[in-house]
Order: C-alpha cells, then structure tokens, then sequence
C-alpha cells in the first residue's frame, strides 16, 4: 500500500529496472513538452498579445525551455541513471511555477485560458516524467502552493483563483489515483516478473539451480576464475541404486529421497560464496567450487558422500549398503589452462564411472589433462 518494498535492495532493484524502462518514454515526453512549449508561445503571440515580445516570454524561453533541454540531455545514457530523477524533482516543480508566473501575468480575461495550462502540467507530472507516485505528488503539491501563494498575495482575482485550484486540486485527484494505481501495477508486475525468473531458474522438486541455469551461471564463473587464475573443480554426483529405490519404496518416497539428499549436497557442497550445486538432471547433481585445490575438492567430495550415507535412507534394494549412497566423480582444472566447463564435466563423469565400477558409496578424480582408461571407455561406451 506504501509503494515500497520493505527490502531495500529489492526496492532499489525496482527503481533501476523502473528508471530503466521508463527512459524512452520520458525522452519523447520531453520532446512533447518542448513541442507544446513552442506551440503555446505561437498561439499565445496570434490569439492574445500578437507579435510584440511580452513578459510570459521571459518565463517560456528564459526558464521553461532550458529546463526541458537540460532534461533532454539529462536523459542520454551516459548521464540517465544517475542525474535524472534528483534532477527533473527540481525540474519540473520549477517549470510548474513558470506556469504560474505566466498565469500571473495574464490579464482577466485571458487568465481562465492560461490557468487552464495548469491541468496540463498537473497530468503532465503524472504520467509522463517516470517519475514515482510520491515524487509526482510532492511536485504537485509545490505547484499547488505556488499557485494559492500567488492568489494569497493578490496576484490572481480571488474568484479565478478559487475556481482554478479547485479544478488543479480536482485534477490532483484524478491523477494521482491513477498515477498510484500505475505504480502499484508496476511493482506487482516486478515482483512477477521476478518470480517467474526464480520458477525457470530453480528444479521445482529439490529447489536447486536447475541445469540451464546452471550452464548459463557457470560460464561467468569459468570467465571469473580465469581472469583471477583460480582453479575450478566439478564434481557429478549420482545416487547409487536409485532405480531400485524407486521399484522397491515407490516414485514418491524416490522424491522425498531426493529431495533429502539434495538439502545435504547443497549443505555440504555450497559453503562459500562461489560455489554452486544443480540438479543435473534425474538422480545426478553437479558442484563447481572456485578457488580450491586438487586438495580441497577431493575433501568436499568425501564430505558430500559420508553426509549422505549420513542421513541413514534404508535402501533395502541395493547392492551397495542397505542405505542411500552416493558416487562422486571429480576433476580440478589448474589456472592458465584453457580447459572448458564441457571438458571438465567430461573429465567428472569420467571419474564418476570410475567410482562406480569400483563399487560405488565414494569418490575418485580424473586428471583433466589425462585421457580415459580403456576401462573408462569401455563403460562410456556401454553406458551410451
Ligand atoms: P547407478 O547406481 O548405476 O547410478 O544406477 P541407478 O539405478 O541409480 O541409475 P539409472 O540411471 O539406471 O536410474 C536412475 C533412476 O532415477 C531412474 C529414474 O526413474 C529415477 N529418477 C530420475 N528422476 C527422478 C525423479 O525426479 N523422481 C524419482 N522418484 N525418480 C527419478
Ligand atoms: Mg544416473
Ligand atoms: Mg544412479
């Protein structure tokens, strides 16, 4: 109701996306601006004061003008992000009181017709500025005052002055409604927008990463972890049995399982801020750790298998333990090398069969510059 997220960072999130979108809206209403700017001048000069310069002129090309050039160069990428809402806040209350001083200047009988301007502004400020439901408001609430302010100190006919604030304020609440209204759309649509993303990032059984997101987030950590020279490890791991899980306890225990162990995986396997465990696929899950050794990833991946062990699944099927178990595969590709994330899940699923022929519930490494044991290749090719 507020429009504001209690998340700071979630709220700053909106306003950039916001301020983002709103850019070429707010270009072309500028350039409406100025158009009207000149358009109001022309008719004013044929239909009121006729060719001689008057004193409104002052207000229309000595403030109003350069204020809306100053925006529309306030709104070119380089300067948009950070200048343009702190600016067009002092902007446009200022060329609001240019509207005013303009309606001060009129004379009895053409006052109605510039106070008429005012409305314009008034929706104007609403609308067409991007600006938020809170800034438009105060900027209104300024053109509110200078106009009353002028009429306190007699510069405007009381009764002109009385029937032109109530249709400003009647105006004011048009507006502002559907300028609340608008925001509110906005800000549920971000919040939407957002969760949508979440929904097609994440697997909806574990809550893990899914494997496109995966795929897309790895390559800025292998661009990372070459440009620091880190060395980067993938580790597959695969639920021993899992079919036979399945057949013997049922598909939904095989997802309670599931999602049992990939709580343990992402427990065990994410502990610093640049590591990353997905789901892979079925019963397989990747981990990439950045910035350890051979050393470390081979400690995470004896983590990863006593954790699940750990957890105590009967597993009455397999051959293994009468438990839920894993097998990892490992690799840790050195900095400087130009190894790919291909070439590395290759080279872990390489170690992976390798755990498995050695009879599964651990772990094993495969060298990324080695190449695959004729046992290894016996059981890819059997595998495919
Ligand atoms: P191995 O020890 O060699 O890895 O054998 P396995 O039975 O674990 O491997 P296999 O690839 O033969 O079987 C994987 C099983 O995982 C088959 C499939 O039904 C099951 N599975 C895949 N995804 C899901 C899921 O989302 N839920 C459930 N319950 N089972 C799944
Ligand atoms: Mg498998
Ligand atoms: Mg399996």
């Amino acid at each position: 109701m507020r429009l504001r997220f209690r998340d700071a960072e979630l709220e700053q999130q909106f306003r950039h996306s916001y301020r983002a979108s709103a850019r070429l809206w707010v270009r072309v209403s500028l350039v409406v601006a100025l158009s009207t700017t000149l358009g109001f001048a022309v008719i004013d000069h044929v239909l009121l004061v006729g060719p001689r310069l008057a004193r409104p002129d002052i207000w229309r090309f000595g403030l109003q003008l350069p204020l809306v050039l100053i925006m529309l160069v306030l709104t070119t990428p380089r300067w948009y992000q950070r200048w343009y809402q702190p600016a067009i806040q002092v902007a446009a209350p200022l060329f609001g009181a240019g509207t005013v001083l303009m309606a001060i200047e009129a004379t009895a009988t053409q006052l109605p017709l510039v106070a008429a301007r005012l409305l314009l502004a008034a929706f104007y400020f609403y609308f067409m500025l991007g600006m938020t439901f809170g800034a438009a408001l105060r900027t209104n609430l300024i053109l509110i005052s200078v106009y009353a302010g002028a009429a306190v100190i007699g510069a405007i006919a009381p009764t002109v002055a009385i029937y032109s604030l109530f249709v400003l304020i009647s105006a004011n609440l048009i507006g502002g409604a559907g300028c609340y209204a608008l925001e509110h759309a906005n800000r549920v649509a971000f919040l939407e927008r957002r969760r949508l993303a979440q929904v097609a990032m994440h697997d909806g059984l574990t809550g893990l990463l899914n494997r496109a997101a995966l795929e897309q987030q790895a390559r800025a950590l292998w661009q990372h972890a070459q440009l620091t020279r880190l060395p980067v490890s993938v580790l597959l791991i695969d639920i021993d049995h899992f079919k036979a899980y399945n057949d013997h306890y049922g598909h939904q225990a095989g997802d309670e399982c599931l999602r049992q162990v990939a709580h343990t995986l992402r427990a065990v396997g994410q502990r610093r801020p640049l590591d990353m465990v997905a789901r892979y696929g079925g019963e397989e899950f990747i981990a990439i750790l950045v910035g350890g050794d051979r050393a470390h990833a081979g400690g995470v991946a004896a983590s990863l298998v006593q954790a699940v062990s750990g957890l105590n699944i009967a597993h009455a099927a397999s051959t293994t333990r009468p438990l839920v178990t894993v097998s990892v595969g490992v690799t840790t590709v050195d900095p400087g090398g130009d190894y790919t994330h291909e070439h590395a899940v290759r080279c872990a699923d390489l170690a992976l069969y390798g755990t498995k022929a050695r009879g599964r519930d651990g772990w094993s490494f495969h060298e990324p510059a080695g190449t695959a044991t004729t046992a290894e290749l016996e059981l890819l090719k059997n595998a495919s």
